[in-house]
């Protein structure tokens, strides 16, 4: 039987839980930070301008349209700031490259302008969104 947190848990459990969460939390930031700085460093990366970011094999990053997107645990980000914690889905990388091209296939059969992408926080989540002013559209896409 799962513990209702609210109800059964007695301080020293809760500050215990908490505990743990920050410290999965700063692990999370570390491996980001690493990550990030191995990204800067390889110079080598050289996407070609006509490249069409929608069709690279790595997820390319909707915000900035350059950056590969990096997974870890369940952290989503890019180098350009871009981070979404995707805990609750438990969703991976592929789930949001396939959901992005579903929502701007959606968009693509009623409205010829380009859509923009953004990011939603509400309450502790952050959602990306696919939103067009034209049509008044918009699609979560994680
Ligand atoms: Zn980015
Ligand atoms: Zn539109």
């Amino acid at each position: 039987m799962p513990k209702r947190l609210d109800l059964d848990l007695d301080d020293s459990e809760v500050n215990e839980f908490i505990s743990i969460m920050e410290e999965i939390q700063q692990e999370i930031r570390e491996e980001e930070r690493k990550w990030l700085e191995e990204y800067a460093a390889s110079e080598t990366r050289n996407l070609e301008s006509e490249v069409d970011w929608l069709q690279q094999d790595e997820v390319i990053c909707p915000l900035c349209q350059k950056n590969p997107l990096h997974q870890i645990r369940s952290v989503i980000f890019c180098a350009c700031g871009v981070r979404i914690d995707v805990q609750q889905d438990g969703l991976t990388l592929q789930h949001l490259k396939s959901e992005l091209h579903k929502g701007l296939e959606t968009h693509e059969q009623g409205c010829l302008v380009s859509p923009s992408f953004s990011l939603l926080h509400f309450l502790e989540n952050t959602n990306l969104a696919i939103t067009c002013e034209g049509c008044n559209f918009m699609y979560i896409v994680v």
